[in-house]
């Protein structure tokens, strides 16, 4: 397969649901590439550690998609011996695949918010596009500094992300899902079915191995 252009999107998936793989679903169709990946990090840098194993978190991101050929997962921030820190995953992934290829990396509004906590975050447009999902409760304010780079590297048509290697940011609307993977993580510890907000494979798994506090759930399918 001739690779014209990369997509990936991050994340703890502690667990994936249908708000991850319905945007990345979209955001494949609507750049018109063959597949878009799901990286889970091994260790977020940015956040509370999971309780969730990074295997476990990957095993239901790959259930996720196994029936769908327009998604994938990638493992390299789970395999690598380095911290998640999305500026090595960049670096790794040119020399991977070159200076020249289009690399855009899919984040939700709140991702794209919390930009300049991120470890050396002004090299990371240096190194791929931002393609930023407009997420239901999350909004931009304009006298933000993300607002500065927003400003800087904005553009409105999607082809100019195509046609070169990085350095562009463009926002998509898309379907909007207001899943989070704190609800499901709320829901099944309350005992409730968290079923069609997620596939129904990661339920199967989430119950075999009785994650999020879920042995006490009834009514499972
Ligand atoms: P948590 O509730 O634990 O914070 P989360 O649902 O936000 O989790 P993450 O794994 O933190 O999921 O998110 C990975 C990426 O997916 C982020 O860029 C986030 O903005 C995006 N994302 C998560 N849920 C949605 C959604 N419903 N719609 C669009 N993007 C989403």
């Amino acid at each position: 397969m001739t690779v014209t252009a990369l997509a990936f999107m991050g994340g703890t998936f502690d667990p994936i649901h249908n708000g991850h793989l319905r945007t990345a679903l979209e955001i494949q169709q609507w750049l018109g590439i063959d597949r878009v990946a799901l990286m889970p990090s091994k260790v977020p840098v940015h956040r509370a550690q999971p309780e969730r194993s990074p295997q476990q978190r990957l095993d239901m991101l790959q259930r996720a998609v196994e029936d769908e050929p327009a998604l994938y997962a990638d493992a390299r921030e789970i395999l690598s011996s380095k911290p998640s820190y999305t500026v090595l995953t960049l670096e790794a992934l040119r020399r991977e695949f070159g200076a020249e290829l289009p690399i855009c990396m899919i984040m939700g509004m709140d991702a794209y918010l919390s930009l300049p906590t991120w470890d050396r975050w002004q090299e990371l447009l240096q190194l791929a596009h931002i393609v930023v999902v407009k997420r239901p409760g999350w909004v931009y304010k304009p006298g933000d500094l993300i607002s500065r780079v927003t400003r800087n590297h904005e553009v409105s048509d999607k082809q100019r992300l195509l046609s070169s290697a990085a350095g562009h940011v463009i926002f998509h609307e898309l379907t909007p899902l207001g899943i989070s993977a704190t609800q499901i993580r709320n829901l099944i510890g309350d005992g409730h079915s968290p079923r069609y907000l997620i596939p129904d494979g990661v339920w199967d798994y989430i119950q075999q191995q009785q994650l999020y506090g879920c042995s006490e759930i009834k009514g499972k399918r």
